[in-house]
């Protein structure tokens, strides 16, 4: 496929600037972002310098024009050296699909020189975890203007993004959902509190809100009502595949730590080292396993999107409750592996272990996509209509 020998090629350059951000930055960093709860800024300037936050920006605005398997394996390498970097950057990738699609063209362009960066403002406190129904409303202000008011209750990178793809019920339309681009600086919008997680203690997920939020009714992306339609296929695909690949990287982060440990940690008073303990091999090869079926099906998900197969939508929504399972499965058991060490703080597994208690609660929730494919496969709509 000449699509995919062209990216291919592409990505090998950006392959080199990665591995110079990570080593540079990203990787000497992980610790004290963990531990401050500090927002990556070093790192994601080094990302932005590197061309990797314009990395899926159309060639047609400047952007290297890559495809979501590329934007994929930066996330999966990211995730191996630091969750919080890796989910801003996720966040941005699945926002500039929706403002690749929808947004105007000079924010497109800020995108592609990597001098902006965006993320995804859905989940909110009435709601919660179903964004599919956002209750934050949008009413018309004046001829020009339209005014916003929510309570969003997770937004990654609040206060560091340059602008937020942000979801309310329509301003008349039917439907569930509009979708508007609103810039970081606007009037109204506040960061309503801190963030003090148990992992991903860098991405800076706080609540936003929006009090008499004026935005200018062209800042609508897609028509009035369309928003759920454009989240669904076009914000979730990235979001869903990305999410997955970052799982992947913890969980290999996980399995290569505790390779190394049962490989080199010796008992001095036998002489054996960890390995040599078949129960630890079988429980070693478990989890690489696991991480190695997260990789195929991911793989999979993303040749099925390549090529329009029929079970594309199905792979999509399975990856992510998949993958969410196996990093949570997997950094819990390379922790037990490599036993008191990785209690402490020295092998760095903790922050891992904690990184991965994530993926399952971000929405769509692995409860929540276990019940879409459900659905799908008995016949039944994604949704309830009442549910939306
Ligand atoms: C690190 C992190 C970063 C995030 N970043 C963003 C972001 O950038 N933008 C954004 O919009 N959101 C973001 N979120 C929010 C996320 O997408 C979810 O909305 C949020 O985690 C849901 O938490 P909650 O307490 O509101 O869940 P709740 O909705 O209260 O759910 C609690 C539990 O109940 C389950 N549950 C809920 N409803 C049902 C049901 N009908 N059937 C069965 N089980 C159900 C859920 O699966 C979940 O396990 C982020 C979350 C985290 C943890």
């Amino acid at each position: 496929m000449a699509g995919a020998t062209h990216d291919t090629d592409l990505a090998a350059g950006y392959k080199e600037a990665l591995e110079k951000a990570i080593t540079e930055v990203i990787r000497p960093d992980a610790g004290q972002v963990d531990a401050r709860g500090e927002f990556p800024s070093r790192g994601l300037d080094a990302l932005a310098k590197a061309g990797i936050l314009g990395l899926a920006s159309a060639q047609e605005v400047g952007g290297a024009g890559h495809s979501l398997r590329t934007a994929a394996s930066v996330i999966e390498r990211l995730a191996m050296e630091c969750g919080s970097t890796a989910m801003v950057t996720l966040m941005h990738y699945a926002a500039t699909a929706v403002i690749e699609a929808h947004g105007p063209r000079e924010i497109r362009s800020a995108i592609s020189r990597g001098e902006h960066l965006t993320t995804l403002a859905f989940s909110e406190y009435g709601s919660r975890s179903h964004f599919w129904s956002p209750v934050g409303t949008a009413n018309r202000g004046d001829d020009t203007t339209v005014r916003l008011d929510a309570k969003k209750s997770w937004v990654t990178s609040a206060d560091h993004a340059d602008s937020y793809v942000w979801s309310s019920r329509p301003v008349s339309a039917e439907g569930a959902m509009t979708l508007w681009l609103v810039p970081a600086k606007t009037p109204g919008l506040v960061v309503a509190g801190p963030f003090d997680g148990l992992g991903l203690r860098g991405n800076g997920s706080r609540p936003m809100s929006a009090e008499n939020l004026r935005v200018p009714a062209d800042a609508q992306m897609a028509g009035d009502g369309a928003g759920l339609d454009v989240a669904l296929t076009t914000a979730l695909p990235w979001f869903l595949v990305l999410n997955s690949a970052f799982c992947l990287g913890l969980a290999e982060s996980a399995v290569e730590e505790a390779r190394r440990h049962l490989t080199v940690t010796r008992l001095r008073h036998t002489g054996a080292v960890l390995r040599d303990a078949p129960v630890t091999r079988r429980d070693f090869a478990r989890l690489r396993v696991r991480t190695d079926a997260l990789r195929a099906l991911l793989d999979d998900t993303l040749a099925a999107r390549e090529n329009e197969r029929e079970d594309a939508i199905f792979r999509v929504l399975e990856i992510k409750a998949f993958a969410g399972e196996v990093a949570a499965e997997v950094t819990d058991g390379a922790m037990q592996l490599c036993g008191g060490g990785a209690f402490r703080k020295e092998l760095g597994l903790e922050r891992t272990f904690r990184d991965s208690r994530a993926a399952r609660v971000m929405a769509p929730t692995t409860d929540a996509l276990y019940d879409f494919v459900g659905r799908l496969y008995t016949g039944m709509p994604l949704m309830d209509e009442g549910n939306r």
